[in-house]
């Protein structure tokens, strides 16, 4: 695998501002257009910074700031902000979506500027090659709005929040309901556009096989800056069904295909859920996109072009587990236990199915190695609003002790995790 040295050296930071914001500025890309960036002393800085950050937590007085954040409208901008943090030693944190669960992409433990990549988020659907060019500003919500507003009989495999960014979703695997029709959306990447860190231009041929598969779920922020994806499109009947059905805990559930072959399936297979007709809800697959993400089914699809979230941003701390062996039921209700503490805001465990597609895709095939032999990911979460110290710890004392007490239930030597979170 071929790994690019990436990121600066702490040495003498502060002095090398001035002299990368000059580099910016005269380099040859800002002669042609004018590259835009944001330093502390720009009244618009604060909600530059802030219109990204998803997770509250990190939005507080005493996180790291960025000394500048640098908004390229081309590639060229992106090759020129890469030269100079490489030349005056200043480290670089990229953002696509900015949902990173740690604000890997915001915050950094050393003097470092932010490459946002927000404004560099066009969607070129080719329904005819079943195919779509990405670039790597651009949401999951706005990969769903090209390709739902051009057919109904193509779908694309990706998470379920419309404005997770397709810069680290990608980077890291990125799944969502069809998991295990389709696999995560990595699955599907089949060319990419990079600069390295010495501000070189990459498509999948001049990079090599080699760092064309590390970038598909090895993380992002890691081998360089992706500026686009190319990827193959799925197809899908023209109508999928839908259900959710409430019981002590809440089950969704997408099916591609029609209500009629679905209900005799979940009958047998899980009749303890009770499903019938009236609960299943034939849609196309884009607007199933809208019922998971929280929409009404008729909403204009326009709204997955959003990048302000449907729910209001709140401080969250998360980690994952993958599970190979059955879980007992006296585990399960330690967990009820934990989850039921009063002093805990909102907490919540998502298990996600494994298996189908997903366990025929060799774990080399890319760099996402939980493919036969897991059952299901188990997502822990927990949300809270009451600012301060004390609350921030309590809930992440409360999530690492919760950590604690599944590892003789989950998977061991190693304990595995899902790195498209960080
Ligand atoms: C509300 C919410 C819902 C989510 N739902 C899902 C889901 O359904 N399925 C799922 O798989 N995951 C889900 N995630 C996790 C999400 O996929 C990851 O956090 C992902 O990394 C976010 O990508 P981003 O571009 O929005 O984040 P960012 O914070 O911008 O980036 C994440 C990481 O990737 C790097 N990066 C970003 N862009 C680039 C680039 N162009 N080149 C190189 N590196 C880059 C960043 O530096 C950072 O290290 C969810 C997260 C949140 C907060």
């Amino acid at each position: 695998m071929l790994a690019v040295p990436w990121s600066g050296s702490d040495a003498s930071p502060a002095a090398n501002h001035d002299n990368f914001l000059h580099c910016l500025s005269t380099s040859p890309a800002a002669n042609v257009s004018k590259i835009v960036f944001y330093t502390p002393a720009n009244p618009s800085y604060p909600s530059v910074l802030q219109f990204s950050i998803h997770n509250l937590r990190f939005n507080t007085s005493a996180a790291p700031k960025p000394i500048v954040i640098v908004t390229p409208q081309t590639t060229s901008h992106i090759q020129a902000a890469i030269s100079c943090s490489h030349k005056h030693r200043l480290h670089l944190r990229v953002r696509g979506g900015g949902h990173d669960y740690e604000g890997l992409s915001y915050v950094a433990s050393r003097p470092f500027f932010i490459l946002d990549l927000i404004n560099l988020s066009s969607v070129k659907v080719d329904v005819a090659a079943r195919t779509a060019w990405i670039q790597a500003g651009g949401t999951i919500g706005e990969l769903y709005y090209q390709i739902g507003t051009q057919t109904t009989t193509l779908a694309f495999p990706a998470g379920v929040c419309p404005t997770v960014g397709v810069g680290g979703h990608f980077s890291g695997g990125g799944y969502g309901l069809s998991l295990r029709k389709f696999g995560l959306a990595a699955d599907h990447i089949v060319d990419a556009h990079l600069v390295d860190v010495k501000g070189k231009v990459h498509n999948r041929a001049s990079m090599g096989e080699d760092l064309f598969w590390a970038i598909r779920g090895g993380g992002g922020n890691t081998f360089g800056v992706v500026t686009a994806w190319k990827v193959n499109l799925l197809p899908v009947p023209e109508n999928v069904t839908v259900f959710t059905v409430t019981k002590t805990i809440q089950q969704n559930s997408l099916y591609l295909g029609q209500a009629q072959s679905l209900l005799p399936l979940l009958q047998r297979d899980f009749p303890e859920l009770g499903v019938e007709r009236e609960d299943l809800i034939e849609l196309t697959w884009i607007r199933s996109i809208l019922y998971f993400a929280g929409y009404p089914t008729d909403s204009p699809l326009e709204v997955l072009r959003s990048q302000v979230p449907l729910t209001r941003k709140r401080n969250f701390k998360a980690k994952s587990d993958y599970v190979t062996e059955p879980m007992s039921e006296r585990a399960l209700e330690g967990i009820w236990r934990r989850i039921l503490r009063p002093d805990i805001e909102d907490p919540e465990l998502i298990f996600s199915p494994y298996g189908g597609r997903m366990s025929e895709i060799p774990e080399s095939s890319i760099p996402f190695p939980h493919r036969a032999g897991t059952r299901y990911k188990i997502q822990h979460l927990v949300y809270w609003e009451r600012e301060g110290r004390e609350a921030t710890d309590r809930h992440v004392d409360w999530i690492r002790e919760l950590y604690g007490y599944l590892a003789p239930h989950v998977s061991k030597n190693p304990r595995l995790a899902y790195s498209g979170f960080y």
